[in-house]
């Protein structure tokens, strides 16, 4: 029996991992991006074990590796710079990174024939009829395919042709981010660290020699204008006084490349598709960015859902296979990193200074075990 020629909505880290792997295993799979080009968009973004373990399976790990900063352990500081925990990320089989999501897509996309990623189409509607899936959008493409995977983001049309819109639910903060130069001594070589104070935090992750991705979260409403003097001057004057090196940091970004997320998820779907439709990536689990799993969770969802088109014939039983892999281990992830929010961005004085001894007299042993049932995961 023929492989299924699937289509593949967003062309995101989501969309586009999923094409490799299923071009790797020999499907055909198309991808529909709304932008007219893909640019280099994106901060630095943390790829743990789980993730680069996928990667090393697409065969991309060396070139990955190559644009990336490597990460041997992550600090939780309190903002005088004391380090409060100490977690080794040393003791997988592939590394823990940092790497712009632009590079990321750039070693993604060197594994596809560049026929198979179609730019300037934004999906408008999805009919099942028989055992075909059409997509129709705006730009007047329509196409057929013998199965369809949303990977159209957090605002996910695909989801919202098969069950309705559901709203992205705002948690509270906002992130800041920024990659900067730096080249003084107040990171340790392989050091990550997340410095926590009173509803705000800061975090440093090494991207490459003297290369730094800063993230700063605030809480704020979800509306959150920046200030008139910029976004800049805003976080200069919100982390005034912390420990060095997030002045410096600051400073040595441009005001008009420091980006600005509100932290958004979902609670988790009970359903991920229908006949021969299903989601990936933050269409399908959006997370809140704390454990830095959101881009991981998508790669691991692309790996398994090439297996499982590879291992089952009729399309319907492969979606199935994969929602079923996929659902419980990212249900935990988002709980799991809406939960770290909620306690990294604790404001009331008397819960952070408990927060501040607990973290202090924990073993970081403890969240070592606990990250390495996150961080084992294979495919
Ligand atoms: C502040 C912040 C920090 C983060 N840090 C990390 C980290 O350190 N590590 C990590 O692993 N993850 C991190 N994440 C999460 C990560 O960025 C996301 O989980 C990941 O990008 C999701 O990829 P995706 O392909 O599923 O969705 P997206 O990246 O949202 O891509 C969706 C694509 O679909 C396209 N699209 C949307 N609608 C349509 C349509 N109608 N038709 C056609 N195309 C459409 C979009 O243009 C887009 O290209 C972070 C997120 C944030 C906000």
């Amino acid at each position: 029996m023929p492989k299924a020629n699937i289509g593949i909505v967003g062309g995101g880290i989501g969309g586009i991992a999923a094409a490799v792997a299923l071009h790797q295993a020999g499907i055909d799979a198309t991808v529909y991006e709304r932008a007219p080009q893909l640019r280099e968009v994106g901060a630095g973004m943390m790829l743990w074990p789980n993730a680069t373990r996928v990667l090393r399976s697409f065969g991309l790990l060396e070139d990955v590796l190559a644009r990336s900063g490597s990460s041997t352990h992550f600090l939780v500081r309190a903002s005088s710079g004391t380090v409060l925990m100490n977690i080794a990320l040393g003791e997988f089989d592939v590394p823990a990174i940092c790497m712009r999501r632009s590079d990321l897509l750039t070693v993604l996309l060197a594994a596809l024939p560049p026929e198979r990623i179609r730019l300037g189409h934004k999906l408008n509607k999805l009919q099942q009829s028989g055992d075909k899936v059409r997509i129709s959008f705006a730009s007047g493409l329509v196409a057929e395919h013998d199965a369809v995977i949303g990977a159209d983001g957090i605002r996910s049309r695909v989801r919202s042709e098969l069950f309705g819109h559901s709203e992205p639910i705002y948690r509270g903060y906002t992130v800041w981010r920024g990659v900067a130069r730096y080249d003084g001594g107040a990171i340790l070589p392989g050091a990550n660290s997340e410095t926590w104070g009173v509803g705000k935090r800061f975090g440093i992750l090494n991207t490459g020699p003297g290369k730094f991705t800063w993230y700063a979260a605030v809480n704020v409403p979800p509306d959150h204008l920046d200030a008139p003097g910029g976004r800049k001057r805003e976080l200069q004057e919100a982390f005034i006084g912390w420990h060095e090196p997030v002045a410096d940091l600051i400073a040595a970004t441009n005001d008009d490349e420091i980006m600005k997320n509100g932290a958004y998820d979902l609670v988790p779907l009970r359903r991920w598709g229908e006949g021969r439709v299903t989601l990936l990536g933050d269409a399908a689990h959006p997370c809140t960015p704390n454990l830095g799993q959101g881009g991981c969770m998508a790669l691991e969802d692309a790996a398994v859902l090439a297996k499982c088109f590879d291992q089952e014939a009729a399309p319907e039983v492969a979606l199935r296979r994969y929602e079923t892999l996929r659902r419980q281990r990212t249900r935990h992830i988002q709980q799991r990193s809406r939960l770290m929010g909620e306690i990294a961005q604790w404001e009331n004085r008397i819960f952070v200074a408990g927060r501040r001894v607990v973290t202090g007299l924990l073993p970081a042993r403890l969240f070592e075990h606990n990250l390495r049932r996150v961080y084992s995961y294979k495919i």
